[in-house]
């Protein structure tokens, strides 16, 4: 007999600690501060925190195994032995932190994010000959450490059709491989460790399986019924809720439906079409549904007159009705509470991981307070912002001239070399600048001193530049403390936190701005600095900013407008800042626009639009340019190549993106060779401690030039810098100097 699914849960909790206990922990053990001991220790005090806390606040489910000390996925690899031999060691954090961060002796697994989120995964490499074997410590330890504490908890999994999607085939593997042919190997694994879970006693297991909400094949769709048909055969297993997140289900709700699996989460905040869909499947009737009524992405309060009425409409569809998140919690900040710096109107307004749980258990109360049978009250639709998406195109920029014409001009006036060396913008933040701002914040620093500071580490980012032979430099964004909330700080319409962290991988943290009214740019906000940095030299000194899809995407975002309008808001302030900085003289200016990819909708159905309405938005913000200013773009990630056209469209110039880690996969679209602009794939992978030599760059050069003519090929590396430290830097750079040196001699 399963025990019923208790009344109320979530997805998952942020695991980063609300004063970031587990960032801080983590770089003490990088640095080999503190020992694994210790590290351990952190981690089991944060796990304990929230457990209590979430026991606290009378959530009736608690899950557990959502905590990690770098990444899920991650974790999930090593659960089932997927890990390459260069990244094995005696320790299983100590493997993981080898594939996720490399060292010395092995260059780590690719990362990429995670869904439409700003969060990150390590992506695991599965081959034909990978040995799955199950490795249950991590779940069934924290079992075992919420047990101790007198709690019974609900592990949660990466579920097996997603952890597959989401591999990428391994270094040896034929063309044409799928991590998915390796699915009935896997759930061979999936079985040992959901045997091994029920004899620790867990009454029920979460197997996440978000990927089901993007566009799937019959085939995998076929797969998935045939991985729950399988799982949910196993005797003596725990009960298992299929949880989605991210969207809808659509197609795969009846899919799930059809296996013997107990629960199905569903995300009713942004895949809120499921709901009528679960109306429609019958086989949800003998089922829990753990409706995702309260958003696991918005800081905005649940309407709970909504929510409740989504909750007793799908009533009749199911047997049971448990109140959740529509997915893991992680991307909230901890608390709302301690945000005594916002305005009290707007706080009111805004529910972090706490308040939403707090929000899950009230709503909770007020379901079991209607009597079942009750007749459904009228639906109040959630509005989706999707569908309230404006259809007025962003009115079009006053066109700059064709490419070759603008190039010409651009050339002229720069006189560039063929393999243009430059850098992606950030230098590296010393902690005596973070300090700085600390202080600066706390008034025991004063404006002029802090400023003062700022202009020092930009003759010294200057001079080193100039030392190593840079073509093409950047002041090294010193003022700011992160790409999006500096900008955040600097517009009307944004409201910025204190203790906001949100984690983005493995320690980094990011602190969303939350974009709550209009839009406006009171006066430049970067014009001073870069015309400090292009005072101390000849050389041309890049302007740098952030883009509007980019600021919108890192930042919680006001829902009473569609999001196209208020992307064209931000739009047309960066538009003003690039008119300020070529009148102060700059002659390359960069926008950057990292997030582009992460916010194209899940399904295909959304991303034509999408795709029209943010190259609109950035066309909006740069085509104010003159022929003579070249605007460089900068995209994180590898797989540009699928979106080769959207950044085509872009019209920028010159646009640099991440190649290294993903060992060059984007110049092997055939997409790069008509992509006729700069073009500037990274040489070397900044997310990496290790630094690379001249020759391993050069072959870097070498394999673009394969790919692009020379004048069009750029020399950078694939991110900022912001994240290294001066000496990986320094030596990095000159490599990379050198390297491009060389093969402009030889071509
Ligand atoms: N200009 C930014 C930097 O160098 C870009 C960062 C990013 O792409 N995420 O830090
Ligand atoms: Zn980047």
């Amino acid at each position: 007999m399963t025990a019923p699914f208790p009344a109320s849960t979530v997805l998952g909790y942020p695991r980063i600690g609300p004063d970031r206990e587990l960032k801080r922990a983590l770089e003490a053990y990088w640095r080999q501060d503190i020992g694994l001991r210790e590290l351990r220790a952190t981690g089991a005090g944060l796990r304990e925190r929230t457990w209590m806390r979430l026991a606290e606040l009378g959530l009736a489910a608690l899950p557990s195994n959502t905590f990690s000390f770098y990444d899920h996925v991650l974790d999930t690899a090593i659960m089932v032995d997927a890990v390459p031999g260069r990244h094995r060691r005696p320790q299983a954090e100590d493997t993981a932190f080898a594939m996720a961060r490399g060292d010395e002796h092995a260059t780590p697994l690719r990362m990429t994010k995670w869904f439409d989120t700003n969060y990150h995964y390590i992506v695991p490499e599965i081959g034909p000959d990978t040995v799955f074997r199950a490795v249950c410590d991590k779940p069934v330890a924290e079992v075992r450490q919420a047990r101790a504490l007198g709690l019974t908890t609900r592990p949660v999994l990466l579920g097996p059709v997603t952890f597959l999607l989401l591999s990428q085939p391994g270094p040896g593997a034929p063309a044409g491989f799928r991590p998915l042919e390796r699915l009935r190997d896997l759930l061979e694994v999936y079985e040992r460790v959901l045997s091994a879970l029920a004899a620790e006693g867990v009454p029920w297991v979460q197997l996440d399986e978000p990927a089901l909400v993007a566009d799937r094949t019959p085939a995998e769709l076929a797969a998935t019924g045939e991985a729950y048909r399988r799982l949910g055969a196993l005797t003596g297993r725990p009960a298992l809720l299929v949880a989605s997140a991210y969207g809808e289900l659509g197609a795969a709700l009846p899919v799930l439906a059809g296996t013997p699996v107990e629960a199905i989460g569903l995300d009713l905040v942004r895949g809120a079409a499921d709901l009528d869909a679960a109306l429609r499947t019958p086989g949800l009737a003998a089922k829990t549904v753990v409706a995702g009524v309260v958003g696991g992405r918005e800081v905005w309060r649940t309407d709970q007159r909504r929510a409740l009425s989504t909750l007793l409409a799908l009533r009749p569809a199911a047997a049971r009705v448990v109140v959740s998140t529509s997915c893991s919690l992680l991307h909230l900040p901890y608390d709302v509470e301690r945000e005594d710096g916002l305005d009290p109107r707007l706080r009111a307004r805004l529910a972090f991981a706490e308040q939403k749980v707090a929000e899950v258990v009230e709503l909770a109360g007020r379901l079991a307070g209607v009597p079942a049978g009750s007749p459904a009250p009228d639906r109040h639709d959630p509005a989706s912002r999707q569908a309230a998406a404006d259809p007025s195109p962003v009115p079009a920029a006053p066109a700059r001239s064709p490419y070759p014409v603008r190039a010409a001009a651009q050339q002229a006036h720069l006189g560039l070399p063929p393999l243009a060396t430059t850098t992606i913008g950030s230098f590296p933040q010393t902690g005596e600048l973070r300090a700085a701002r600390a202080a600066l914040a706390a008034g025991r620093l004063s404006v002029e001193d802090y400023e003062e500071r700022v202009r020092r580490e930009i003759r010294q980012v200057i001079g080193l530049q100039e030392r190593l032979g840079l073509d093409v430099l950047v002041h090294g964004e010193p003022e700011r403390n992160d790409m999006v909330q500096y900008f955040a700080e600097h517009l009307e319409g944004f409201a910025v936190t204190r203790h906001g962290w949100v984690q983005s991988y493995g320690s980094r943290c990011t602190r969303p701005p939350i974009l709550h009214g209009d839009v406006r740019r009171p006066e430049p906000i970067t014009v001073r600095w870069t015309r400090y940095a292009q005072s101390l030299t000849t050389r041309p000194v890049k302007g740098m900013l952030t883009g509007p899809v980019t600021i919108a995407a890192w930042s919680f975002v006001r829902e009473d407008l569609p999001l196209a309008r208020v992307v064209a808001q931000i739009a047309d302030a960066v538009r003003q800042e690039v008119a300020d900085l070529e009148a102060a003289g700059t002659a390359v200016i960069q926008v950057d626009e990292p997030a582009l990819r992460e916010l194209m909708p899940l399904r295909a159905a959304g991303q034509a639009a999408y795709l029209a309405w943010a190259v609109g938005a950035y066309r909006r913000a740069t085509g104010g340019a003159g022929d003579r200013t070249q605007i460089h773009t900068h995209l994180c990630y590898s797989d540009a190549g699928q979106i080769l056209q959207a950044i085509d469209a872009l019209d920028a110039d010159v646009t640099t993106v991440e190649s290294a880690r993903s060992h060059g996969r984007l110049l092997a679209e055939p997409a790069v060779a008509a992509f006729a602009r700069g073009l500037g794939p990274g040489v070397y992978d900044i997310h990496s401690p290790r630094v690379p030599d001249a020759a391993e760059v050069a072959g870097g050069i070498e394999a673009a030039l394969r790919a692009l003519p020379a004048a069009e090929v750029w020399v950078n590396p694939d991110c900022g810098l912001k994240t290294r430290t001066y000496r990986q830097v320094e030596s990095a750079l000159a490599a990379m100097v050198e390297a491009a040196r060389q093969v402009r001699a030889a071509v």
